[in-house]
């Protein structure tokens, strides 16, 4: 089947600027910016400027420019938020939704950085 990305995803507008966002890094491939809808006190996204669907996507396709420059400011955001286990922080979750089954909302690859209280187990047994 392939992958098939949406151009009128949000946050392909918010890299085109059609949408206000509150950055946190934005480096050559790469843009951090808060969850409008945080589900921790921390909780930062990651995403790659180029047109990549899921982290499966990326990984297949993005240049080793690219995953390095993604991969860096994946650190760099852990830095700035506190939340680095090696810096004094307690620790974060890291989550690329992908594809169904995991309820990914938005077509455009992201990591959620989520951190700043304990957040429990990681799936529930439901
Ligand atoms: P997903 O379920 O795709 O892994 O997560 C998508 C995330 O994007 C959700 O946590 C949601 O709150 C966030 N989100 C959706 N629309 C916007 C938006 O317009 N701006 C920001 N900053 N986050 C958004």
């Amino acid at each position: 089947m392939g992958y098939s990305y949406d151009e009128n995803n949000i946050f392909a507008k918010i890299l085109r600027g059609e949408i206000p966002n509150k950055t946190v890094l934005e480096t050559a491939h790469s843009l951090a910016f808060e969850d409008i809808s945080p589900a921790a006190p921390v909780h930062v996204l990651i995403i790659p400027k180029g047109p990549y669907v899921s982290v499966d996507h990326f990984a297949d396709e993005a240049t080793d420019e690219e995953i390095i420059d993604y991969t860096r400011a994946i650190g760099e955001v852990c830095k700035i938020t506190g939340v680095q286990p090696s810096s004094g922080g307690t620790g974060f979750r890291s989550i690329a939704n992908t594809g169904s089954d995991a309820i990914q909302e938005v077509p455009h690859f992201h990591t959620h950085i989520i951190g700043g209280r304990n957040l429990g187990r990681m799936i529930s047994q439901a």
